[in-house]
């Protein structure tokens, strides 16, 4: 089943075709562009084509990025876009296209006071690091004054996308081990979220266990096989979290990302193992899960057994080993987060809508004694 997820860059001439394109939309990370090697692969297709550049932005875009973007995008209207880079780039480009056919104000749609009606020109993704699974989902990302938001339609959800693992044979160790990390979270936060189907967990679990197998020879070694089987992990990640978003560490990540500059992955993991043991000891009176007590217990026992982990304390060790060796932080302190105080402001943050999908119950004050172990 996973094979066919493997697009090649060298389909896109095709969809190009396809779609009978005669203008394109370029939202590209420069250096992604260019040392992936997706500059050099599309050279010639796209000399084809009148194409308007859009690199105006920066890692996890501001709405300020995303506004940029769509006056480029209306100055130039254009058939379809291509979105190539990280999350960061997919999301911009999936925001702008959408954004720049509708007439509401970005920053009203973005906060939810108004609403997605039209749908944009198509998009194409084409993810140069193997982690956020944002070519598989209908989320985008952006920031407003330091606060994230996520902006979720159908009508975001890219109509194509390339999962080419030659184009992340260059990417940097930092890059491999960050993005990594997301896709192996966004795998376990998938399948125990409050909203997995059966079909998101079966995503999930093959995502967790390629990600489980093969993230430390891909930071360490990074073969050709090992980046395969990290850029399925992250397209399956993807598409879990497309069905059942993403729980409490990511909530917790973000202000993480924004206010210790840690990179996206590397902040949601800092958290997975606490949260991890929390979830485990889940009550009856705690449990948010619908399906009950029992069905959280039994879908902690199935990540254990995806793992091939015999106790949560086995997970813990053998994650935070992981974190270790492929040179990741693997605790608050680590990232400069050493007092109370710290902690309480980051815990401010949190996005309760995303706490609301965790498998069990989490307050201000349980978050708290949560973490405060992991920084003192
Ligand atoms: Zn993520």
């Amino acid at each position: 089943m996973t094979e066919n997820l493997l697009i090649p860059i060298s389909e896109i001439p095709a969809i190009l075709k396809k779609e009978s394109v005669r203008k394109i939309f370029l939202v590209a990370d420069q250096d992604a562009y260019r040392f992936s090697g997706a500059k050099e692969s599309l050279e010639s297709c796209l000399s084809e084509y009148e194409v308007t550049l859009f690199d105006g932005f920066e890692l996890n875009p501001k709405l300020e990025d995303v506004i940029e973007g769509i006056k480029k995008f209306r100055g130039s209207p254009c058939d379809i876009t291509i979105a190539i880079g990280g999350g960061s780039a997919i999301d911009v480009a999936k925001l702008v296209a959408s954004f720049a056919a509708q007439s509401e104000d970005p920053k009203d749609i973005i906060c939810g006071e108004k609403e997605i009606t039209s749908k944009g020109v198509p998009v194409i993704a084409v993810p140069t690091t193997a982690g956020t699974g944002s070519e598989a989902t209908h989320f985008a990302v952006v920031y407003i004054d330091h606060v994230k938001y996520s902006v979720a339609h159908d009508y975001l959800l890219p109509d194509y996308f390339i999962v080419d693992p030659s184009l992340t044979m260059s990417l940097p160790a930092l890059v491999t081990m960050s993005s990594g990390l997301d896709a192996l979270c966004q795998g376990i936060e998938s399948y125990w979220s409050v909203n997995s189907t059966e079909e998101s967990r079966s995503y999930a679990k093959q995502s967790i266990r390629l990600a489980w197998k093969n993230l430390k020879e891909t930071v360490l070694i990074s073969s050709g096989a090992n980046r395969e089987a990290m850029c399925l992990a992250s397209h399956l990640a993807g598409k879990g979290i497309n069905i059942s978003k993403t729980t409490a560490p990511h909530a917790f990540s973000y202000a993480i990302t924004t206010y210790y500059h840690v990179p996206h992955g590397a902040a949601v993991a800092l958290t997975l193992p606490e949260f991890f043991k929390f979830n485990s000891d889940v009550k009856d009176d705690d449990c948010q899960d619908s399906r009950g007590l029992q069905f959280v217990k039994n879908r902690i026992s199935d990540l254990l057994e995806i793992m091939e982990c015999h106790s949560v304390e086995e997970f813990i060790n053998q994650f935070k080993l992981l974190q270790r060796s492929i040179h990741a932080p693997s605790s608050l302190n680590e990232v400069g987060v050493n007092t109370l105080d710290q902690l309480d402001s980051l815990i401010k943050q949190v996005n309760p809508e995303r706490l609301a999908n965790n498998p069990r119950q989490l307050s201000e004050g349980i978050l708290k004694n949560l973490l405060r172990a992991s920084i003192l």
